[in-house]
C-alpha cells in the first residue's frame, strides 16, 4: 500500500498533523498502536483557551469538564498568591474525548485511521536507485496492524508517537534528552473555588512543581512532576514521583484539609522538555512530545504541539506531491515551528532551570515579594500560560523592576 503521509500516532498532535496533510491534498494514513483512541490518558487536561483554538476546536460539552480563570499560587511557607485573570484562561477536558473530537476532524478530512497497529521499524530507500537515504526517497515502514506483520510504503512519516518516540530511534533521530516524570490521580477534593487551579512549587516537586486542576466542586487532578536530578539530591529516601506524591498529600497542609482518600483514576506519564536539534531526517518528521516540544515552564503540551502538527501536515504533504522529500525539503518544518515557538521555549527552560534550583526559602521570598496590587494587576493584564516571556518583560519593564531585580537578582535581565 502506498500512501503520501503516514503519521504514527493518533494523540492531539498526530490527529492534526494527519488533518492538515489531508487539506493540502496528500493521501494519508494515521496509526494508532492502542484499540481506542485518547485512552491511556497521561495528561492532566487543562488547555488554555488558545490551546483548544489552536486545534481548530471551540469548546464543547462533548469535551469541557470547567472553565478556569486563574491560579493560586502556594508557596511552601503556606502564603498563597491570587493570581485572577478575571475571565476564562483556561478549560479542563476529557482528554479522551478531545483526543477524539480531533480524530473524527481527520476522518473527516479524508484520513485513513488504523487503530491497533503499531509501528514496529521503518527503512528508507531511493525508488530508483534502490539505495538508502537519497532525496525523494521512500519509506517502507513496518507495522503490526491486529497483531500480523504489514508494510506500508509512503513519502513521509510523521512522527507523532510521544516521549518514548520509536519513529525518533528507527530513523537515527535523538529523542527528547529531557524527561520529567509526571504522576497524577483524580479523587475527591474540596476545591476552595474550581474556577482557580493551585500550584504548589518547591520541595513536594523538586525542579517543578505540584498542581491540583478542578474537574468540579467536588473532585480534582492532583498531579506532580518533579527533575529526577534534583529528587536524587534531596533527603528523601524514595525520590519515586509516587512517594513524592503520597508525601505531597499526605504532609502539605492546604491539600490534606481537602483530599479525603483515594482515587478515581490514576495517571502516570513524562513530560519532554526541551526540543531535539534535529526533527526532520531524510523522509521524516517528529512532532510534539516526539520532537520535545511541550513547554518547560507548565509541561503543557498541546498548544505547542498543535502550533507544530498544522505546519508538519502541510510540509509533509507539499514535500510529498512535489517528490522532493528530503531532509533538506522537510527542513522547512523545522525553521517554521522554530520560528513560531523556539524563543518561548528557549526563555521557557532558562526559567524552568532557575526557578526549579531555588530553595524553598527562596521561593517563599520570590512569591511573598511579588504579592503586591500592582504586580498581581501585571499578572492578570498579560500573564499567558502558552508565551510566559511576555509577562516576565512586562514585570521586567514595569515600575516594579526594582523589586523583581532583587526578587529575581540578575536572572531576570538574562532571559531577554
Ligand atoms: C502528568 C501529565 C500531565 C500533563 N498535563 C497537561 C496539561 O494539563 N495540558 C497540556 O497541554 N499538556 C499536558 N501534558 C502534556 C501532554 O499530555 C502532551 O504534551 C501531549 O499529550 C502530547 O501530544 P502528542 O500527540 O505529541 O503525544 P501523545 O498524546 O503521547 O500521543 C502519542 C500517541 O502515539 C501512540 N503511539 C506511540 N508509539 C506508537 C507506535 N509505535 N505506533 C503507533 N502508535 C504509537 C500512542 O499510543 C499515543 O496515542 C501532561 C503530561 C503529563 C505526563
Amino acid at each position: 500500500m502506498k500512501y503520501d503521509v503516514v503519521v504514527v500516532g493518533a494523540g492531539p498532535v498526530g490527529s492534526t498533523a494527519a488533518r492538515y496533510a489531508a487539506l493540502n491534498g496528500a493521501k494519508v494514513l494515521l496509526l494508532e498502536e492502542h484499540a481506542s483512541i485518547g485512552s491511556p490518558v497521561g495528561c492532566t487536561g487543562l488547555l488554555s483557551t488558545r490551546a483548544v483554538a489552536e486545534c481548530d476546536l471551540k469548546p464543547s460539552d462533548e469535551f469541557v469538564f470547567n472553565s478556569v480563570r486563574g491560579a493560586f499560587v502556594h508557596a511552601p511557607d503556606g502564603q498563597c498568591l491570587p493570581i485572577d485573570g478575571k475571565q476564562t484562561k483556561a478549560y479542563v477536558v476529557s482528554r479522551k474525548n478531545f483526543d477524539r473530537a480531533l480524530a473524527v476532524m481527520a476522518v473527516e478530512e479524508g484520513v485513513e485511521l488504523s487503530l491497533r497497529t503499531r509501528a514496529v521499524g521503518l527503512e528508507k530507500k531511493n525508488p530508483e536507485t534502490g539505495k538508502e537515504g537519497k532525496e525523494s526517497s521512500q519509506v517502507k515502514l513496518r507495522i503490526l496492524r491486529n497483531g500480523r506483520p504489514e508494510t506500508v510504503c509512503t513519502s513521509v512519516v510523521i512522527g507523532a508517537d510521544g516521549v518514548k518516540s520509536r519513529i525518533a530511534s528507527y530513523a537515527g533521530l535523538e529523542k527528547p534528552a529531557r524527561v520529567l516524570p509526571g504522576i497524577q490521580i483524580e479523587a475527591p477534593y474540596a476545591s476552595d473555588d474550581s474556577d482557580f487551579v493551585e500550584l504548589f512549587p518547591g520541595s513536594f516537586a523538586p525542579g517543578f512543581f505540584a498542581w491540583t486542576v478542578p474537574v468540579d466542586e467536588k473532585v480534582s487532578r492532583i498531579a506532580l512532576a518533579l527533575e529526577p536530578r534534583l529528587a536524587l539530591k534531596s533527603d528523601q529516601k524514595d525520590c519515586s514521583p509516587l512517594s513524592y506524591l503520597e508525601r505531597f498529600l499526605r504532609s502539605n497542609p492546604h491539600v490534606k484539609a481537602r483530599y479525603s482518600g483515594g482515587m478515581l483514576d490514576f495517571v502516570v506519564g513524562g513530560i519532554p522538555i526541551g526540543p531535539q536539534e534535529k526533527t526532520v531526517s531524510d523522509g521524516i518528521i517528529l512532532a510534539g512530545d516526539a520532537a520535545g516540544q511541550a513547554k518547560p515552564t507548565s509541561g503543557g503540551g498541546i498548544y505547542t504541539g498543535a502550533f507544530a502538527a498544522k505546519i508538519a501536515g502541510k510540509v509533509a504533504a507539499k514535500a510529498a506531491l512535489e517528490r522532493d522529500t528530503s531532509a533538506k525539503r522537510l527542513f522547512e518544518y523545522d525553521q517554521l515551528w522554530r520560528k513560531g515557538l523556539g524563543r518561548e521555549l528557549e526563555i521557557g527552560m532558562k526559567i524552568h532551570d532557575y526557578i526549579g534550583k531555588l530553595e524553598d526559602r527562596q521561593l517563599n521570598d520570590l512569591i511573598g515579594s511579588l504579592n503586591t496590587p500592582s504586580i498581581l494587576n501585571t499578572i492578570t493584564e498579560y500573564g499567558d500560560m502558552d508565551h510566559p516571556s511576555i509577562l516576565m518583560r512586562k514585570l521586567m519593564f514595569s515600575g516594579n523592576s526594582l523589586r523583581l531585580m532583587k526578587a529575581f537578582g540578575t536572572f531576570i535581565r538574562t532571559l531577554f
